[in-house]
């Protein structure tokens, strides 16, 4: 290892993740507009190639114990089963992880799981198909579950799925989905809503806030937050439900931020990399690796990115600026 991915404040950053397409299958509404947001122009991307360079040199000389495939939605990228193949075989072999919406899931998960896909989380906002079309713009809620039990089959252990409640579309819903995630044996985790969406309509109003999420839950559970997780560098506070094993999380990023013991990294679709899910700032590797760069200067500039991380992501301060890419985009 030539280098940790240090930043000024102590922190070292050994979690990849990897958006692999800016393309997605679904609209959802607190990511995507109905249409009309730009894509990456096709010579932008990073080719199967590219990306597993880069990966490469983040896992041989830069640290990096875990890689996150993630989007836009990972899964309608052709490669994808051969990019993970590859990332497997990398010494020292990293964890390897899938943040998808699911689609697809059911057909690919032993393909996925094969290749040397570890776990995988599945992001599902609602049990409802009215309510499904209504937030994703698309009529596909019969993929999800499926791709769950598909992934559960496969053994892509544990399942974790991601919730983001809007209020007043899906937050009616958040004990009807843990109850559905405890009987199917899934972790969940709920998300508050980042202002990270394409259109620029977050507001404090329709984020159900992280108090109201575990308040919410606790009508109907028992959750014990005196035995909750200590969050470490996972950014989910987790709680044991009626006693336990099973757990709940949740992911309060805007009300109760991880910040200071982030351990991220990430590379877009283009070949940048951005050292906060929020920062204004990235760093090209992909003109560096298209010029001929060795590993290891490409290996520093990365170092280099790493050490301007700022100490937080400042969504609560006054004069916040929304980064210019979103969600979809950045990878999330
Ligand atoms: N398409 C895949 C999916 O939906 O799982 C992967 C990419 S998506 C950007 C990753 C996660 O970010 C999903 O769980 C999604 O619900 C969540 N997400 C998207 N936009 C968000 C936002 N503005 N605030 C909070 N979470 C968001
Ligand atoms: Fe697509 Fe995921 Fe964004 Fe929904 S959250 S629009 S599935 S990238």
């Amino acid at each position: 290892m030539t280098s940790a991915l240090l930043d000024t404040f102590g922190r070292v950053a050994t979690d990849l993740r990897v958006s692999l397409t800016d393309r997605c299958n679904l609209r959802c509404t607190y990511c995507m507009p109905a249409e009309g947001l730009a894509r990456l122009p096709k010579p932008e991307l990073l080719t199967d190639d590219e990306v597993l360079r880069l990966i490469e040199v983040a896992v041989t000389l830069l640290g990096i114990t875990e890689v996150r495939f993630t989007g836009g939605e990972p899964l309608v990228r052709r490669g994808v089963v051969d990019i993970i193949r590859r990332t497997a075989q990398l010494a020292p072999r990293p964890t390897i992880s899938a943040t998808t919406n699911g689609i697809g899931l059911a057909r690919t998960a032993g393909a996925l799981r094969d290749a040397g896909l570890d776990r995988v989380n599945v992001s599902l906002d609602t049990l409802s198909e009215t309510v499904f079309a209504e937030l994703t713009r698309r009529d596909r809620l019969a993929d999800v579950p499926a791709g769950l039990a598909a992934a559960s089959a496969v053994g892509l252990a544990p399942v974790k799925v991601n919730t983001v409640l809007m209020r007043g579309v899906n937050d009616h819903e958040a004990s009807d989905i843990l109850d559905y995630c405890l009987d199917h044996g899934f972790e969940l985790r709920f998300i508050e809503h980042m202002p990270l969406d394409a259109q620029h309509q977050w507001s404090r109003e329709t984020m159900v806030t992280a108090e109201e999420i575990l308040e919410r839950l606790s009508r109907r559970h028992t959750l014990s937050p005196e035995l909750a997780s200590i969050r470490g560098s996972a950014p989910a506070e987790t709680f044991p439900v009626d006693g336990g094993p099973a757990r709940v999380g949740v992911i309060a990023s805007v009300t109760r931020p991880f910040c200071g013991s982030c351990d991220r990294t990430r590379l877009t679709a283009d070949g940048r990399v951005r050292n906060c899910l929020f920062a204004q700032g990235e760093t090209d590797l992909r003109g560096l690796l298209r010029a001929g760069a060795s590993d290891e200067a490409i290996a520093q500039s990365w170092v280099g990115a790493m050490w301007a991380k700022q100490p937080g992501h400042g969504v609560n301060d006054v004069g916040y600026l929304q980064p210019d890419r979103p969600m979809s985009a950045i990878g999330g």
